[in-house]
């Protein structure tokens, strides 16, 4: 058991601390200090609301520490990207995808009901990039500015097919975000009995076994959606049966990213998409 600490109030004011010190790391741009800032915020907050609103069962507020320090690390950071996502879906600079070429091409390799999709073109600084919205009654494509004026046709043709890949064969892997917090619980509940199974419940260890499990949740939780990335590409390359453009279009956006080789498992704990490397190499092994 956990008594009550400080009063409400307090526990708020403690919240938005973190809140503003998340945002500082997450627009720092020093690599290790962002990561281990956000990290450690992330897990602070955990523990923070759960000691206010999950303090008085030790299964609870262990449980839920871990459970909120996942999400708030997962969705903290993704606010930026969901704010590019609603200007481009509402901004009157955004207009409709009319490259006949490609939308031809489209036609032909996707057999898919004209009147259920939408092809945008969106603009602005992140118009490096292609993302589609996964609910509604429509199924809205966005095409960023920047990236059409980098690839070739051939190569839009493929991110385009990425992004409806995603309604189709992709889209089953959202299944397991959706269960993920239901099947995480039990290896926490399990955790937090052995604790108090084995007597050695103590703020050390909790503070050591809800750490490593808050860390091995955002690599699982993030595999998930390496998993819906992967296989966008594949279902997207047996469909245009054009691998020269789905690696060129890669090396062009890895080149555009800056990106860095790093180590896949800080590539887990940082990115909920695989590098272009990773994805080259996915690609390149698949027979078509
Ligand atoms: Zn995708």
């Amino acid at each position: 058991m956990v008594e009550m600490l400080i009063d409400g109030y307090q526990y708020l004011a403690f919240v938005i601390i973190i809140l503003i010190a998340s945002l500082y790391y997450a627009l720092s741009k020093q690599f290790w200090q962002s990561l281990i800032g956000l990290i450690v915020m992330s897990y602070l907050q955990g523990l923070i609301i759960s000691l206010w609103f999950y303090s008085d069962v030790f299964l609870n507020f262990f449980t839920m520490s871990i459970l909120l320090a996942i999400y708030y690390y997962i969705f903290f950071p993704k606010v930026a990207v969901f704010v590019v996502a609603l200007k481009a879906k509402y901004s009157s600079d955004t207009k409709s995808f009319e490259d006949n070429t490609i939308l031809t091409r489209i036609k032909e390799i996707w057999d898919i009901p004209e009147e259920k999709y939408l092809f945008k073109e969106y603009s602005g600084k992140h118009s490096f990039g292609a993302f589609t919205y996964l609910v509604g009654r429509l199924k809205e494509i966005y095409i960023g500015k920047e990236l059409l004026a980098k690839l070739n046709a051939e190569e839009v043709v493929y991110v385009v097919s990425h992004e409806i890949a995603h309604h189709t064969g992709g889209y089953k892997y959202l299944i397991y975000q959706f269960l993920f917090p239901f099947a995480y619980i039990i290896p926490c509940y399990a955790c937090a009995l052995l604790l108090i199974y084995l007597k050695i419940a103590t703020i050390y260890s909790f503070l050591v076994t809800t750490a490593i499990l808050f860390i091995l949740g955002v690599v699982l939780f993030n595999y998930t959606y390496w998993k819906i990335e992967y296989t966008a590409d594949l279902v997207a390359l047996r469909k245009t049966r054009d691998k020269i453009s789905a690696v060129s279009s890669f090396r062009k956006i890895a080149e555009e990213m800056g990106e860095k080789d790093r180590n896949i498992i800080l590539n887990l704990l940082t990115s909920d998409h695989p590098s272009c490397g990773d994805r080259i190499t996915k690609i390149s092994n698949e027979k078509i």
